[in-house]
């Protein structure tokens, strides 16, 4: 399939832009140096260097001074002294501005504008029929096509206005030693204009404004953004005449020459004059397109994984997956499904070899359950070398009495008890008998040898911890709290077979102090035990403490029923915090057994106790080298998280916070225990209930396994060498979680360490070793067999762009903790360029220079990789609360495949077009503005927000199908859900509303949102098509860069 966009009607722009997927196409001849010209744009050898995977000192190098520029990808759009009312979320802030009314409290708290003077949106025009107006003076793609324009103009245009297209702020844009060879520019995809940074100054002059709350200002929601004056014209600054390539050194698989880039983020550079030439989007690649594809190819079908090596269908797609000896993709998903033979293919094609593995990952009901294997006494069979359990890659051989290990090849004994016959085919004659000959996933119940101190564990405990300082009190939140818990204890999750649950309980409130509860059931009223030395905690009580709730339910209702009274009069506001995670830690290991915090929190701890917190928000560090450290914990919560897990203590933590609250040191504990962040900006009783209960649901009924050790052991000739995720490793190959539950992914690198061969394949088993909820000791097992091949085509043939994603992004997050982020981002981008430039010469057919070649596996990685880059984690910006940015990298840390695809390409739905008839949900469209329309109505999910946006001219019958209301004007953008409506449309709404919530492990807030009203800002960072408002490129540009990229690497 080829896509070619080109840019209609411009003379000098002959040449196609031909973006090609190819698939199977072996071996191209060569790559030709056909460009002789070109050669001050590259070094002179880089086609013989680019593509040293793994090896900083040898990998391409960017050329100083020509036309790279200092500008960071993913830097911000740059942006002039702010108006008054900008301001940054500060601890003022937020006293301030608190409890304002008319306020919306957000999940994603909003950037705050850049200018706060009345809507400046164009004005509607009922003529503009063809699309939602935009806001910015000129789309992005028809920015492109001036900026193009400009650039042919300027460059080579014979005698055409030379500066006219440029805005004045970018004098270096097109100017210096840049005359490109005529070849560079028959490429078709020039230079994207460069934006330089902004001055320094100007970001801290931005930072050192006196702050106002976001929150306290008329309407409370950013505003519009362009027109700002600022926004436009800043002063320029030459491409940096001083960059200098530096090493970077981003984990052993990104090493990478740092490589800067060009225009990315063209940001405001508008060029005047109205748009003339419009690239058609097209027929660039759509991810839409290819979620429907695979939809219509795959979806509703089963899908046996029979086979190894072969691609199972793409997250977003339904089926039904039959294990049929390799793990089902619910539990494994990888980067590619054929991995090069030697690790100098790897190096060439760079392409990350991972796996992303969900080992608890929800099976529908239609699809059967892990079985539980049982040998007694004995034990698993595992291989005597490597210990592999058995699995359907182990060889039967001598009539049955021996077995080869797939994985390291020793010869084993098969134990007599184990022993069968074979049947013709070498094959044992109860292999369907046996999920461990046939089955890629399945448990062993664990005997004494894996328990702790060889004794068997006991049931894990649950201990619910509140704050219960004033303001927790005061908003209501602790009595919510107690009231949900006493029938929430009903629901504790149990084993299928189980009549009630082995879960234990026990209860802790805290503020300065800390309360341990007796709820004894012989008790006629639940005891208080004040712990006040928080320096040493200890546990005051066992015996009453961690109780069965059936037996002890009067006791802890009345506990309940209490806990608000008990501190009504409180007036104390400070809170510890370490402590109580202590507490609770040394109260499950005084039980001895695995468990669960669940701790309810809302400030920064700031009370003279182990843990103690400041506020260290200082976003004059954004974009300097010290913006790593806001990632940073602070203090000793890392010592404390790994005590956390020794113990098998896993940590929950819901945060409350109307104010800074370190949401990085705070939620470190969490992450590395496996547990789930969970935070509800100013929170109010009356919005937010809903939304914080749905989640503590959810959570206390999730499907989980504790004190868990994950290891993974692959065939010979490659290893597992990186671990992402909410883990905690005490070494390079257990990976360690107090807990994991069913959305918890953790992916996993490979590396070569010998050639891999064609025949026996790639082989991974992943082991996890844990305490069920009925507190049995198991190992649950999951293998998977990839293939291998010498031709770099297969391995792009086999490779799934949303596992690829979620390995860069999590690759990505953890490095930002030790690197710049201008350094994670530009080898974020040298990677793909290399990807893709490896195609390009090694697999796809002879093209044109000007090609952009896309593997068909990878179309969507450019877009997809925008996103990642111009996530909020990633690309800094003065008005992105700090602990916004800590809690999405947490968040996204623990992620599988379908979250990290939702969370970077938010799922954008046209409603209006609803079929009221069938049970399908309509095909979402691209997150674009252009795809939106006046008399439409769209819902938008990433899985941590939701919005409906509704079209200024939308229909009265949908409007008042949906809100009982009689016009546009009659909506309310306060409500955050859509009332009972008794009519199909309402109703059909609601299901795909509750449908698209089911999935996911963090309940949306639904948003309000009509068009040209001020909260569309919040929703229109969504469009993560468009060029963002806060400067990440628009796809168009990013395609522009890429492909500029991917031609220096190979020229
Ligand atoms: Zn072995």
């Amino acid at each position: 399939m080829n896509h070619a966009y080109s840019c209609r009607g411009h003379n000098s722009w002959n040449e196609k832009i031909a973006i090609m997927s190819q698939q199977g196409y072996v071996a191209a001849p060569p790559y030709s140096q056909s460009q002789p010209g070109i050669g001050g744009f590259g070094p002179p050898n880089s086609s013989i260097h680019y593509g040293h995977y793994g090896d900083p000192n040898s990998s391409y190098s960017p050329q100083p001074g020509v036309s790279k520029s200092a500008v960071p990808f993913g830097s911000p759009a740059p942006v002039g002294p702010p108006p008054a009312g900008a301001q940054q979320f500060s601890q003022t802030s937020f006293q301030n501005g608190s409890g304002t009314p008319g306020q919306q409290p957000h999940r994603f708290q909003g950037p705050s504008p850049p200018s706060n003077t009345g809507p400046s949106y164009p004005p509607f025009s009922h003529q503009s029929q063809a699309a939602f107006p935009n806001t910015a003076p000129a789309s992005s793609t028809a920015q492109l096509a001036d900026q193009l324009n400009s650039m042919q103009i300027n460059s080579y245009g014979p005698g055409t206005a030379p500066s006219s297209g440029v805005s004045p702020g970018h004098p270096a844009a097109f100017q210096g030693p840049r005359l490109l060879p005529p070849s560079q520019q028959q490429m078709g995809l020039p230079p994207a204009p460069q934006l330089p940074p902004p001055p320094t100054n100007s970001i801290n002059g931005l930072g050192a404004q006196p702050a106002l709350p976001p929150m306290a200002r008329q309407g409370g929601i950013p505003g519009p953004v362009p027109p700002n004056p600022n926004l436009q014209h800043l002063p320029g600054q030459p491409p940096g005449p001083g960059y200098h390539p530096q090493q970077a050194n981003y984990g052993p698989q990104m090493a990478a020459s740092q490589l800067s880039y060009p225009g990315a983020f063209p940001g405001p550079a508008q060029l005047s004059g109205p748009p003339q030439k419009k690239l058609d989007p097209d027929s660039i690649p759509s991810p839409i397109q290819v979620i429907e594809n695979d939809k219509a190819a795959r979806g509703g079908q089963v899908y046996a994984t029979n086979t190894r090596g072969q691609v199972p269908p793409l997250v977003t797609t339904n089926c039904v997956i039959q294990d049929q000896g390799h793990a089902s993709p619910r539990f494994i998903r990888c980067t590619t499904y054929c991995f090069p033979v030697t690790a100098d293919m790897a190096k060439q094609a760079r392409i990350p070899l991972a796996a992303v593995i969900q080992p608890f990952a929800a099976v529908p009901p239609n699809e059967t359950p892990l079985y539980l294997v049982n040998h007694g006494e004995t034990g698993p069979i595992r291989c005597n070398r490597c210990k592999a359990y058995m699995c359907p890659f182990m060889q039967f051989i001598e009539g049955g009495r021996r077995y080869q290990c797939g994985f390291c090849n020793c010869i084993n004994d098969v134990p007599p008890f184990f022993f069968q016959h074979l049947d013709h085919m070498g094959r044992r004659i109860d292999h369907y008998e046996r999920p461990e000959l046939s089955l890629g996933s399945y448990e062993y119940v664990a005997t004494l040898d894996y328990c702790r101190d060889k004794k068997p564990p006991k049931p894990p405990a649950f201990i619910f911890m509140i704050d219960v300082s004033y303001r927790n009190i005061k908003s209501g939140l602790v009595k919510l709290i107690c009231d949900e818990l006493k029938t929430l204890l009903d629901k504790l999750p149990r084993e299928e077979h189980e009549e009630s649950s082995a879960i234990r309980v026990g209860f802790v409130t805290y503020n300065k102090v800390l309360h341990f509860f007796n709820v004894k059931s012989s008790l006629a009223q639940p005891q208080m035990m004040v712990v006040t030395d928080v320096a040493e905690v200890f546990v005051p009580l066992l015996d009453g403490f961690l109780v069965d709730f059936e037996e002890s339910r009067s006791v802890v209702t009345n506990l309940l029923d209490q806990i608000p009274e008990l501190f009504a009069d409180t007036n104390e506001s400070e809170t510890i915090f370490a402590p109580v995670i202590q507490a609770g830690m040394e109260a499950l290991k005084a039980a001895e057994c695995a468990g669960k915090l669940f701790i309810f929190h809302s400030s920064l701890p700031t009370a003279e106790a182990p843990g103690k917190l400041k506020n260290r928000d200082d976003r004059k560090l954004l974009n300097t080298d010290k913006e790593k450290t806001l990632f940073q914990p602070q203090g000793n919560y890392e010592a404390l998280a790994k005590d956390c897990v020794t113990n098998g203590c896993c940590v929950n933590l819901f945060l409350f916070p109307n104010q800074y609250m370190d949401v990085a040191s705070m939620g470190l504990v969490t992450m590395y225990t496996g547990g789930t962040l969970y935070k509800y900006n100013n929170f109010q009783l009356e919005t937010d209930s809903p939304q914080f209960l749905s989640d503590l649901r959810k959570d206390i009924q999730k499907k989980m396994g504790f004190d868990a050790t994950m290891r993974v052991r692959t065939s010979t000739g490659f290893r597992a060498t990186d671990f992402f995720g909410a883990i905690y490793m005490n070494n390079t190959t257990d990976v360690e979680m107090a807990a994991v539950d069913c959305d918890k992914a953790v992916t996993v690198e490979f590396k070569h360490d010998d050639k891999l061969n064609e025949d026996a394949g790639a082989l991974i088993q992943c082991a996890v070793l844990y305490t069920s909820m009925s507190g049995q000791r198991r190992i649950r097992i999951h293998n998977i067999g990839l293939n291998c091949s010498s031709q770099l085509a297969d391995v792009y043939r086999t490779c799934e762009t949303d596992a690829l994603i979620n390995f860069f992004a999590k690759s990505a997050f953890k490095a930002i903790l030790s690197q710049p982020l201008k350094t994670v981002r530009d080898i974020l981008m040298n990677q793909t360029a290399h990807m893709l430039a490896c195609y390009k010469k090694n697999c796809a057919s002879p093209a044109a220079v000007s090609q952009l070649i896309l593997p068909d596996t990878m179309k969507v990685l450019p877009v997809y990789m925008n996103c990642l880059l111009k996530s909020c984690v990633l690309a800094g910006r003065p008005e992105i609360p700090t602990d916004e940015r800590a809690f999405h990298r947490q968040l996204v840390m623990a992620m599988g495949v379908a979250d990290t695809q939702l969370f970077f390409y938010p799922l954008l739905l046209p409603i209006h077009s609803l079929d009221l008839k069938s049970d399908v949900v309509p095909a979402a469209v691209r997150c674009s503005e252009e795809r939106l329309s006046e008399g439409g109505a769209f819902l938008l999910a990433n899985g941590l927000s939701m919005f409906l946006w509704l079209g200024a001219s939308v229909s009265p019958e949908l409007i008042q199908g949906l809100f009982n209301v009689p016009s546009f004007a009659h909506i309310s953008t306060e409500a955050t859900s859509l009332p009972n409506l008794d009519n199909p449309f309402s109703k059909k709404l609601k299901h795909i509303l509750e449908q698209i919530q089911s999935q996911k492990p963090y309940t949306m807030k639904l948003m309000i949102v009509k068009q040209r009203e001020q909260p569309e800002m919040l929703f229109r960072q969504f469009l993560v098509e468009d060029k963002s408002v806060y400067g990440g490129a628009s796809y168009v540009d990013f395609l522009v860069c890429i492909h500029k990229e991917i031609s220096q690497l190979l020229s």
